[in-house]
């Protein structure tokens, strides 16, 4: 995108250049031509409608699924943060509404605090909720599609649309949410949720049960690296009975604590790719498909990632 485009005007903030690398969680990847701050959803449908429609926009959450390459992001890239993206609110016992910006953990402490059972596993899932809904992120046997009541946010042309129910249309089937997939569209930006549990209870008991599953994720996973969690999705179809979980093929390929650069394949958890310090996305990625080309080899499992990629190889000249 040419720096000489001039963008609508917005209440939020527009950041020219700006690096992204701070804004994931594996610390890598270049600059956005542009990088907006919306302060709300008016602001967000605004500046949608009069953008030129030419101009990519890409939507970041708190980057925990991506990596963003080293030639960085054309065009506009757009991130929800601030108090009123992450509101979170009861709505009654067992339904709560929350902004797409609202951090996992902190949806689920909130339903914890409103008494409401069910989205505790939320708090396993270092993402946003509107990143979640992309991925249909889950874990301990749930995911988001099995919380989902309603989904507000905002098309390319900005214009508003909620997927409830079960229309044709804009119906919650539309969205084919399964296993870390969604058919959301590609442009379109999640800005708020309702979200239903499936019952009450005391809540410091909530609370309790959250914190035994956050324990239990410090022991097995890396959280405090520089990662993006699972890299590839469970094989699918699943082979032998060892080769069901992304994690066991890749032991099995030998590929533990491999190195491409300053990127690792994490010896805690190897289907977990971490940045010991130096790597760029290009070590990230070629790692990764090094392990990819080397179970696929090895134990004939096609491995799909489910580390999103984004964003050009190299800044254009
Ligand atoms: C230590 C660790 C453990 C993890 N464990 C799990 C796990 O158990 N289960 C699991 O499912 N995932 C897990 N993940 C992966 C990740 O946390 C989830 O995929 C999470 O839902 C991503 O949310 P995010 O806000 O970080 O999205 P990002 O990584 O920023 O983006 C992911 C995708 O969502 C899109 N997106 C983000 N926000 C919006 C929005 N508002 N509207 C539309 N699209 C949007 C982006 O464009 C991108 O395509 C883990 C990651 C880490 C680092």
């Amino acid at each position: 995108m040419k720096t000489d485009t001039s963008l609508p005007p917005v209440r939020g903030k527009i950041l020219q250049n700006a690096s992204l690398a701070p804004y994931t969680w594996f610390r890598v990847g270049g600059p956005a031509d542009w990088l907006f701050l919306p302060a709300d959803a008016e602001d967000l449908s605004l500046f949608l409608r009069e953008l030129d429609p030419a101009v990519p926009v890409t939507t970041l959450g708190v980057g925990s699924n991506l990596i963003v390459r080293d030639g960085g992001i054309e065009g506009v890239t757009i991130r929800l943060m601030g108090k009123y993206w992450g509101e979170v609110s009861a709505v009654n016992a067992t339904t709560l509404s929350a902004g797409a910006g609202a951090l996992d953990l902190a949806v689920a402490r909130a339903a914890a605090a409103n008494g409401t059972r069910g989205l505790e596993f939320l708090s396993g899932i270092p993402g946003s909720i509107g990143g979640a809904t992309r991925t249909n992120a889950g874990c301990y046997g749930r995911e988001l599609k099995d919380v989902l009541n309603k989904l507000e946010g905002i098309t390319r042309a900005g214009e508003p649309v909620a997927y409830q129910g079960d229309r044709a249309e804009y119906g919650l089937p539309a969205l084919k949410m399964d296993y870390r997939h969604s058919e959301l569209p590609e442009d379109f930006i999640v800005t708020r949720l309702l979200l239903s549990g499936d019952g009450t209870d005391d809540p410091d008991a909530i609370l309790a049960d959250i914190e035994t599953l956050q324990a239990r994720r410090a022991e097995t996973q890396p959280i405090r690296d520089k990662t993006s969690g699972s890299t590839f999705a469970n094989p699918d179809p699943p082979g032998t009975p060892d080769q069901r979980s992304a994690w066991k093929v890749i032991d099995a390929a030998g590929c533990r604590g491999l190195r491409v650069g300053g990127a690792q394949v994490s010896e805690k958890h190897c289907n977990f790719l971490i940045n010991t310090g130096n790597a760029t996305a290009a070590d990230l990625e070629a790692l990764g498909e090094f392990v990819r080309a080397r179970v696929l080899d090895t134990q004939g499992i096609d491995l799909r990632w489910e580390v999103r990629r984004i964003g050009r190889l190299q800044l254009p000249a």
